[in-house]
């Protein structure tokens, strides 16, 4: 079993809610409302306007620079294009179709003939097109990070870690799914030439370790499973590497600084999916969960239906739920609304009323320094604590704050209940707004030089 990576926490994993049902496929939503961003990069610009017919699979948002094409979940019309609530918070432009419940698919969708004959730029372009990103919730556009990966890249990692509480959509896949899984992996060994591909999947899950195992040997796969003490962060990218590789990335680096690149598990299958059927992201398994939820479960729901139904299909919210948080308890984002729809990284929805939630008003650190022996990327989040909330952005900085990957297991261990993930939100912002100020002051005072200088020439 791999050696777990330095640092990190134990929660309980609150899976039992979900691990044993099933994906259920939500009833058809009357309405998608399809968020332009999606990825990570600038937002989608919309192809379709009020009063367009469209069809499932079609694109209707289309990406420049980094980012992602975008496609209608839906068969139907589209009623608006509009700004809505997103999960992200505030508002996002977004495409608003009302569903035909014909399920029509687009032409655009198109099979490979034979997608074992296909080139390797060919396959990329097919992921592309399919708008697949980190489904895990990272967002990152997937053919950009395999064209960037490409000849540079010995070790392919599949993150089935899933390390988060409550969440079981990826451990339902594997246990559903295992052939997509699999056949996700074989065109990513061809795509990076590597000659085996290592799923790293925590040990809480081993009828999933076993379900793809099952496949790996039925098809002679060049694929391992590495099973994983559970650890949490497991499920962060640097922290697998670690895991199964040995090796750590660089402060401020990336996995692909070590030759490694990472995807997620229902990323795979959306590779999969987009190779063997020239099928785009339409749909989203999400787990719904949490003490607020009536009966939790794994949905597999079309992109942009509305959260709200999604608790409707678990019979609804319990009185006194108090927090409705978009993704797991240690990493997700409170949400303000039900009325934001499924993006392309929704994982999970939880829903809380008991008392999960322990705050104190006014938290004193009592320096036990469990917090520094928790932090799997070796910051000091007590002294970083007090930089932030002194606005000492200097030391802030010096202390690499901008390293911090907001996983909580700091705030998790701490015994103060000190707000630390969040005070560390705080000072990312103001290290941006020191570096932002920094560079205009920097370019002013050029422009100024500038125009003495001319001036002097012209006297
Ligand atoms: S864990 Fe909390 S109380 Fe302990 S040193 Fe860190 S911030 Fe202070
Ligand atoms: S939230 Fe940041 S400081 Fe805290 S443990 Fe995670 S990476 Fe370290």
């Amino acid at each position: 079993m791999a050696q777990a990576f330095f640092g990190g926490v134990h929660p309980h994993d609150m899976k039992a809610a979900t691990n044993e049902k099933a994906i259920e496929q939500l009833a058809p939503p009357a309405e998608v409302v399809i968020p332009m961003s999606m990825h990570f990069g600038a937002p989608c610009t919309p192809l379709v306007k009020a009063g367009d017919p469209v069809k499932v699979g079609q694109k209707i948002g289309e990406f420049r620079g980094l980012g992602a094409p975008i496609h209608a979940s839906v068969s139907g019309k589209v009623k608006a294009v509009e700004p809505r609530p997103y999960s992200m918070g505030g508002n996002m432009m977004s495409v608003v179709i009302e569903n035909d419940f014909q399920d029509t698919l687009s032409e655009e969708v198109v099979a490979p003939a034979d997608p074992d004959a296909l080139s390797v730029d060919e396959m990329v372009e097919l992921v592309k097109n399919a708008g697949i990103v980190g489904m895990g919730g990272a967002t990152f556009p997937t053919h950009v990070k395999i064209s960037g990966g490409i000849g540079k890249v010995d070790h392919v990692l599949i993150n089935g870690a899933e390390c988060e509480p409550y969440i079981t959509g990826d451990h339902r896949t594997m246990l559903e799914r295992p052939e997509e899984i699999i056949g996700g992996c074989r065109y990513l060994a061809k795509m990076f030439g590597v000659d085996k591909v290592i799923i790293g999947v925590e040990d809480n899950k081993q009828n999933g370790i076993d379900a793809m195992n099952k496949v790996i040997a039925e098809t002679n796969a060049p694929v391992v499973v590495e099973p994983l003490r559970c650890r949490y962060p497991q499920g962060g990218e640097k922290q697998l590497c670690q895991a199964i590789t040995g090796k750590q990335v660089p402060p401020g680096g990336l996995p692909s600084n070590i030759g490694c690149a990472v995807f997620n598990i229902n990323t795979t299958c959306a590779i999969y999916r987009a190779i063997t059927k020239g099928m785009p992201v339409v749909s989203k398994i999400v787990t719904v969960s949490g003490s607020g939820v009536m009966e939790p479960k794994n949905i597999e729901c079309p992109i942009g239906t509305p959260v709200s139904l999604l608790f409707d299909a678990c019979g609804g919210l319990k009185d006194g739920t108090y927090k409705i948080i978009a993704g797991g308890p240690m990493m997700g984002m409170a949400q303000y609304t039900v009325d934001v729809p499924v993006g392309k990284g929704t994982g999970a929805m939880l829903a809380f009323c008991g008392k999960e939630e322990q705050t104190v008003e006014h938290p004193q650190c009592i320096r036990c320094g469990k917090c520094v022996a928790a932090c799997p990327v070796h910051l000091e989040p007590l002294f970083m604590y007090q930089y932030a909330e002194k606005g000492m952005v200097d030391e802030l900085n010096e202390a690499h704050v901008m390293d911090c990957m907001e996983c909580g297991a700091c705030a998790y261990v701490c015994p103060a209940r000190m707000h630390l993930t969040q005070m560390f939100k705080t000072g990312k912002q103001l290290v941006k707004n020191k570096a932002a100020a920094d560079k205009a002051a920097a370019e002013a005072k050029k422009a100024k030089e500038a125009k003495e200088e001319k001036e002097a020439v012209n006297k």
